[in-house]
Order: structure tokens, then C-alpha cells, then sequence
């Protein structure tokens, strides 16, 4: 009988496209997938070391691990793999009593887990490989795809760029090109398994350049993909500030699939915090470059990312996080408060703490902004008629349904009354429905389907 795994993700989009990479090896390798603990053979732990939180969870998961195990006496080999795996490596395993731990694998050793789960199986030892790899290739058609409707592609792996707050360049490691051969091939192997939206992925996605075709660059990526028949939309993350320029904008702009959509990551909105972060780009650059988007593309959308309370950081420098806010009208932000990731910058040389309570009143004032921001914004698509496609159907009531509009705003809507060739709600996923929207929140807004453009 085959043996089953489990894998569990915590973390980015990179994270769960590993995990994705991950399950594909392990179908090949003739193991099965399964939903539930108490059945794995095999539970893979893929983690995520950029927030502590996240770190946390992992100590967690296998408490539990190690009470399911006394409790059903029966013990799943575990791997843990991801970014902690990657920065605590051996450690780990002293880290947890006895033997918790079979396989500690690093971000860029993900094709040896069959073999490292081989091994670890027939040892009395853990099995540790964190080495690094330059190698980014991945084979063709091995991805088991978690989502109906959209892939990831993987463009670029690691960082170089050593922002003082940011643990990536130490577990991903060094920025890698990924051919663009491959990542088109993907990107036609995905449409080709009924995926119509593609998500390219890289710490710095903008930085890319092919390192099979000397002068191919972001933009003429998106306009490759832009021409692979099959594909409807095209999205990307992440794009750093200091690397988008005019010819990015106008790739963005001129490209019929790709989505008006810009996360554009910004930390702070003080120039001396940016700085101090080692951003490289200023408030003011920030805000042209928000300016230049808005005038090439006036319905494009804004996302980012902000700290708070970073070292230093002071009223006055927070106030001016709330200003830029304000004045860049996001979408959507992903706002954390600032805490000392290992081996950092900001970790090991900046010791000027911000107090706990502080930066909680901080972000309970940021995220209040953001609200009212997001709320205005989706009040304003009252009335309008939205491309939506149809990514999901509620389990819990079946008869609503949701996806995301090309900016990004997530739409819910009920059910149409069911055409023939629809017998069910869940065939509309990976459609798109027109929408006239009548309601909105902060989060989403809400729409009655008024026709289908498939
Ligand atoms: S650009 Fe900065 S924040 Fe982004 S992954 Fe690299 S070091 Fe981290």
C-alpha cells in the first residue's frame, strides 16, 4: 500500500508554491496525499521564519505532533523544511526533546526530500541538508497544483539586497535566475492543466534577467507570457519600489492580461526609517513613482507592505506612515509590527527599540486608516460592472460564490440561476462573471452576476 503525506504551509506565496513543488516529488516518488494527521506516514512542516510568530507555530505543530503520536502510538516520519529549517538547521533537532524530527531540509535542497525521507526512514539519525544550491531549475510537469484556477511560476529565487529588517537573503539565499525557457514552458504546461491565471513569483520579480537570452528582462517576460494563448491573467509579486520604472508601468499598461495591479512594497513613510532600513529609495521617489503609476494607468490598483515600529522609529516618523497612507489610497496593505528576525541588520546593530505597547498603538491606528481607505474605495464600485473571475464557492453555504476582480478586490455574489451547461456552482469556478456591484465592505464588496464572458 502507498504510503501517504501530509504537507502543512505557513507562510508567503514562495511557501506554498515549495509546498506545491513538494507534493509533486512525493506523487512521483509513489507516495499519496492525505488530509489528516492521524493517516500521513509522512508530515511535512514547510515553514516560515519572517515574522517570530510564524517561527512559533512550528514548536507548536509539533507538541501536537508528539501528543498525536502518544496518543494513537503510531509515529509519521516529520521533515521540516522551509526558511527555519534553512537558518537553525542541526539545531533544530536540539531544540526539540528526543527525536521529534526526522528530516531538516533547507529552501534550496527541495528535489532531494524523497531521498532524505529514504534515508531518515532506515536511520537511527536525522537527516540535515541545508546546503545551497545555484541550481533553480525544477522539472517540467511535477507541480501538483493546489489551486483550480491560478499557478505560480517561480522567476527568480533568493535576494541580495539585505534590507536591515529582512531574514530572506539568509535562508533563500543569493538572487537566481531562473531560464526563461523554463518559465515559459511552465507557464504553457500550467494553461495546458486548465490554470487561466498566472502568478510570477521572485523576492524582487523586477530584477529579473534571463540568463539564457542576454537582454530579456522583467517586462519582456510579462510580454511573453502575455502572448502564450490560453492564459487570461497575469499577476506578479513582488515588485521592489527602487526597480519600477517607466518601461515596467508601460508593460504593465499596454499588456492586454496583465492585471492593473501594482503591490508595491513600501516599509515605512519616512525617509529616514527607509534609510535606516537600507530601502534605497525615499518617500519622496515612493510618491512619484505612485504619481507616474496613476498617471500612465488611472484605474490601476495599489497594494504594499509597512513595519511599524522599527528601531528608532519615532511619532513623528509614524506619522508620516499614516501621510503616505493617505496619499498613496491602497487597496489593500499587509501591515506588521517590527520584530528582530536572526542575523539581521536591524537585529544584531540597531537595539533602539520600539516599546511592545507602542507599536500595538500604532498598528491599531494604521490598520483603522486602512480600513476607512479600503472602505472609501470599494463604496466608489457601487454601481459599476466588474470582470470577476470566479475562483471559489462557499462550502458553508454553497450558493455563494467569489474571485477577485483585476485590481485584486475579492467580489462575492450568489449563484446565478443554473444555465444546462452549469449543472453545479462549483463549474463556474474558473470563469468569469460579470458583476454589478450593490454592496461594500472593507474587505470584499458583493454583486449580483449579470453575464458571463466565457
Ligand atoms: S528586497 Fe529587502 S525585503 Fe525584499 S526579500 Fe530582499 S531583503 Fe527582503
Amino acid at each position: 500500500m502507498a504510503k501517504k503525506y501530509l504537507i502543512e504551509t505557513f507562510g508567503c506565496q514562495m511557501n506554498v508554491h515549495d509546498s506545491e513543488r513538494m507534493a509533486g516529488l512525493l506523487d512521483q516518488a509513489g507516495y499519496e496525499p492525505t488530509r489528516d494527521d492521524r493517516d500521513a506516514d509522512v508530515i511535512v512542516i514547510n515553514t516560515c521564519s519572517v515574522r517570530e510568530h510564524a517561527e512559533e507555530k512550528l514548536y507548536t505543530r509539533l507538541g501536537e505532533l508528539r501528543v498525536l503520536g502518544e496518543e494513537t502510538g503510531r509515529r509519521a516520519l516529520v521533515a521540516v523544511t522551509g526558511c527555519v529549517a534553512q537558518q537553525e538547521g542541526e539545531a533544530l533537532l536540539s531544540r526539540t526533546n528526543g527525536r521529534l524530527i526526522d528530516v531538516v531540509m533547507g529552501t534550496q535542497r527541495l528535489k532531494m526530500l524523497p531521498l532524505l525521507l529514504e534515508r531518515a526512514a532506515d536511520s537511527p539519525f536525522a537527516e540535515v541538508d541545508i546546503s545551497a544550491r545555484d541550481d533553480v531549475s525544477f522539472p517540467l510537469g511535477m507541480t501538483r497544483r493546489s489551486d483550480p484556477v491560478k499557478a505560480y511560476v517561480t522567476i527568480i529565487e533568493g535576494c541580495n539586497d539585505h534590507c536591515a529588517f529582512c531574514v530572506v537573503p539568509y535562508t533563500r539565499g543569493h538572487e537566481r535566475m531562473r531560464a526563461r525557457a523554463e518559465i515559459l514552458a511552465e507557464v504553457r504546461q500550467a494553461v495546458d492543466s486548465g490554470r487561466k491565471e498566472i502568478h510570477l513569483l521572485g523576492q524582487i520579480v523586477n530584477h529579473y534577467r534571463a540568463p539564457d537570452d542576454p537582454g530579456c528582462d522583467f517586462a519582456d517576460v510579462l510580454a511573453a507570457v502575455n502572448d502564450i494563448a490560453g492564459v487570461e491573467r497575469i499577476r506578479f509579486a513582488s515588485p521592489h519600489p527602487r526597480h519600477t520604472g517607466t518601461r515596467l508601468i508601460q508593460a504593465v499598461r499596454d499588456l492586454g492580461k496583465v492585471c492593473k495591479h501594482l503591490h508595491l512594497p513600501v516599509q515605512s513613510g519616512s525617509t529616514r526609517v527607509l534609510r535606516a532600513m537600507r530601502r534605497r529609495y525615499s518617500r519622496e521617489r515612493y510618491l512619484e513613482l505612485v504619481a507616474e503609476v496613476r498617471s500612465a494607468i488611472p484605474e490601476a490598483t495599489l497594494s504594499t507592505d509597512m513595519i511599524v515600529g522599527f528601531p528608532g522609529e519615532t511619532v513623528d516618523d509614524f506619522e508620516q506612515t499614516l501621510s503616505l497612507t493617505e496619499a498613496a489610497q491602497y487597496h489593500s496593505m499587509f501591515s506588521f509590527t517590527y520584530s528582530a528576525r536572526p542575523n539581521t541588520l536591524a537585529a544584531t546593530r540597531m537595539p533602539d527599540a520600539v516599546s511592545e505597547t507602542e507599536k500595538t498603538s500604532r498598528i491599531v491606528a494604521l490598520q483603522a486608516l486602512q480600513r476607512e481607505i479600503q472602505m472609501r474605495l470599494h463604496a466608489r464600485a457601487i454601481g459599476t460592472t466588474v470582470e470577476v473571475l470566479v475562483d471559489a464557492v462557499s462550502r458553508r453555504r454553497d450558493v455563494e460564490m467569489s474571485g477577485r476582480t483585476g485590481g485584486n478586490t475579492v467580489v462575492n455574489m450568489p449563484v446565478p440561476p443554473r444555465p444546462s451547461d452549469r449543472p453545479t456552482p462549483a463549474a463556474w469556478i474558473g470563469h468569469t462573471a460579470r458583476v454589478l456591484i450593490q454592496r461594500a465592505g472593507p474587505n470584499s464588496v458583493w454583486g449580483e452576476v449579470v453575464g458571463q464572458s466565457c
